[in-house]
């Protein structure tokens, strides 16, 4: 059995068919689902889905690419509804930074300024946290550590096989392992994937993105879980079915939740 820690449900890529990918996921054995936060118009979306389906949660949290529009209050609102799990994803995205050096240090200190507003919510109602970490990794590593995020941990979204972010096993973080494992010029996450404990792996698809292959290019969604497990498995050289029990048990660990 497989829960997709991380798959956009509330992404309008899914408002035609979403029943029909539900059940598809749910006849493969991916019992579970995990809805973060990314942009807070679609929260109310999320909040629906979770409340119409037993094994599917949310989280509420403001991805770095929408931080104008982050409202702490309309996050706590939230927090407290009973299929509330998480707090994110959040976290730095440096990507897609301005080039002018002025408009790029600024949009740094609003990113670290949401993010670290995120963490203290997260500590405040005792929940998880779901990181994203794109381009960034030595900085969204020191806030971790400096706003003491262990007192909650969390796991780092597609785990971007930076060595660094290893470190944060040591504090209570997991790693969030999804469609990137499967592709041709996953070198990297391919090589550092045994370094990261057993105990520490999750499973995601962030879909409606980053497609496993051979499917790249499409529309992802929860039931590719299965060959991100099974790719992993092929790594670990380990039976699949080891693989996901391990797997399992880390998410109901660190979401607190029996799927
Ligand atoms: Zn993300
Ligand atoms: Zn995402």
């Amino acid at each position: 059995m497989i829960i997709d820690t991380h798959c956009h449900l509330n992404d309008k890529r899914f408002e035609k068919d979403l029943d029909e990918v539900i059940q598809r996921a749910f006849d493969a054995d991916v019992k579970g689902m995990i809805i973060p936060g990314a942009d807070p118009a679609e929260l109310p979306r999320a909040v629906e889905i979770a409340e119409k389906y037993d094994n599917i949660y949310f989280a509420v949290g403001v991805h770095p690419y929408d931080k104008e529009d982050f409202d702490l209050s309309f996050l706590e609102k939230h927090i407290t509804h009973p299929k509330c799990i998480a707090v994110g994803e959040c976290g730095l995205d440096y990507y897609r930074l301005p080039d002018d050096a002025e408009a790029k240090a600024a949009d740094k200190a609003a990113q670290k300024t949401i993010f670290k507003e995120q963490i203290a919510l997260a500590k405040k109602y005792g929940k998880p946290l779901i990181i994203h970490i794109r381009d960034a990794s030595r900085d969204s590593l020191d806030i971790l550590i400096e706003e003491n995020a262990r007192e909650v941990g969390g796991v780092l979204h597609c785990y971007n096989a930076s060595p660094i972010l290893l470190e944060l096993d040591r504090h209570g973080f997991y790693y969030g392992i999804g469609g990137v494992i499967t592709f041709k010029n996953a070198k990297k996450l391919v090589e550092i994937l045994p370094q990261i404990p057993k105990e520490k792996l999750l499973i995601e698809t962030d879909a409606p993105y980053l497609t496993p292959h051979p499917h790249r290019g499409e529309r992802n969604e929860p039931f590719y879980t299965t060959l991100v497990a099974e790719k992993m498995a092929d790594i670990l050289q380990m039976e699949r079915a080891e693989l996901e029990e391990i797997v399992l048990a880390n998410t109901q660990k660190l979401f607190n939740r029996f799927f």
